[in-house]
C-alpha cells in the first residue's frame, strides 16, 4: 500500500486520472510532468491494477489509460490530501487550484461524517485501536527500495510526501492517532529500528505534525488535520489489501458507538462527495 501510494508522481497521476485524464496528452498537458517520469508512472500504475491500459488505435499505437475500481476508490484520500496542503501548506497554496464540487457548482471543502449516524466527525470522535491483525510492523512492507521523487523539493504535494513518502512515517502517525507518544512506545508498537523512529519524529517535529514535550510526541493541530487522509488510506488499504488476521486497525465513533466508515460530504450543500462530482478549477 505504502509502496503504492508513497510517490508524489504516482498521487498526481491518478489524481488526473480520477479527474478524467486517460490519454498520454491528457497528463502532459495537466501536469509538469518528463516524458519518462510520465511513462514509468503510467507502466507502474497499470501493473498495480489502478489503471487499466487499452489500445485505442493501433496505426501509430496508441493506449488510453482508464481508472480501476481500485483507483476509483481512492479518490477520499486525494481530495483530502488536497485540502490539507491547502490549507496546511500556505507557502505553496498558489500551486494547487480551488476544488469544485459539480452537484452545487460551489468551490468546496470535504468534511468528514459517520458513515453509521451521518454526524459531522473530528478525529476526537473516533476511537481507533490496533486490530486483531495486531500492530502496524506486519501492515508495512518488508522492504521497499523507494526512489526519491523527481519533485521531492518543489512538488505540488511536498509535505503530505513527508507522510506517505517512507515506510514508516504513515505507521508512526497512526499509532500517534491511536494514542502512543513516547518514543519507546513508538518503537515497540511499530517494532522498528530505533534510528528510523527518531528521524521521523525529528522530521514530524520539524514540519509541525508533532510537538514533543516532556519526552512525549503529539500530534498539533496540523497533524490532527491529516485525520482524513489518514481515515481514506486506511480504509483504502483495509478494503484492497485485507490481512487475513483482520483489520489492522480498528475504528469506533464514539457519538453513536458504531463501527467508523469515513463518508466525505460537501461542505457547502452536506450532500455526500462522489469522485466523479469533483472538479479542480
Ligand atoms: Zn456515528
Ligand atoms: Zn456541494
Amino acid at each position: 500500500m505504502l509502496g503504492l501510494l508513497g510517490d508524489e508522481w504516482t498521487l498526481l497521476v491518478l489524481q488526473q486520472a480520477l479527474m478524467g485524464a486517460t490519454r498520454y496528452g491528457d497528463f502532459q498537458s495537466r501536469l509538469p510532468i518528463s516524458h519518462s517520469v510520465l511513462s514509468s508512472r503510467l507502466r507502474s500504475l497499470a501493473d498495480d491494477e489502478l489503471l487499466e491500459r487499452r489500445v485505442y488505435q493501433t496505426n501509430p499505437p496508441r493506449s488510453e489509460y482508464l481508472t480501476t475500481a481500485r483507483s476509483r476508490s481512492l479518490w477520499p484520500m486525494l481530495v483530502s490530501i488536497w485540502n490539507w496542503e491547502r490549507l496546511w501548506v500556505p507557502d505553496h497554496s498558489d500551486a494547487l487550484p480551488l476544488m469544485r464540487h459539480t452537484v452545487c457548482n460551489e468551490d468546496f471543502v470535504p468534511l468528514v461524517t459517520c458513515g453509521s449516524c451521518g454526524e459531522s466527525v473530528r478525529e476526537k470522535d473516533v476511537l481507533a485501536q490496533w486490530g486483531p491483525s495486531g500492530s502496524w510492523a506486519r501492515s508495512i512492507p518488508a522492504a521497499v527500495t523507494r526512489r526519491r521523487s523527481a519533485t521531492s523539493q518543489a512538488g505540488l504535494f511536498p509535505q503530505t510526501m513527508t507522510v506517505l513518502g517512507n515506510r514508516w512515517a504513515f505507521a508512526i502517525l497512526v499509532a500517534a492517532f491511536v494514542g502512543v507518544s513516547r518514543f519507546t512506545d513508538f518503537q515497540t508498537q511499530l517494532n522498528a529500528p530505533p534510528g528510523s523512529i527518531a528521524d521521523r519524529l525529528a522530521i514530524f517535529v520539524a514540519n509541525g505534525v508533532l510537538v514533543a514535550t516532556d519526552n512525549r510526541y503529539r500530534l498539533t493541530e496540523k497533524g490532527r488535520a491529516l485525520f482524513p487522509v489518514l481515515i481514506s488510506a486506511l480504509q483504502w488499504a483495509q478494503r484492497w489489501f485485507p490481512a487475513p488476521e483482520g483489520v489492522a486497525v480498528m475504528l469506533t465513533h464514539t457519538g453513536c458507538g458504531r463501527r467508523f466508515a469515513a463518508l466525505l460530504t460537501c461542505n457547502e450543500c452536506t450532500r455526500p462527495l462522489r469522485g466523479t462530482e469533483v472538479s479542480a478549477i
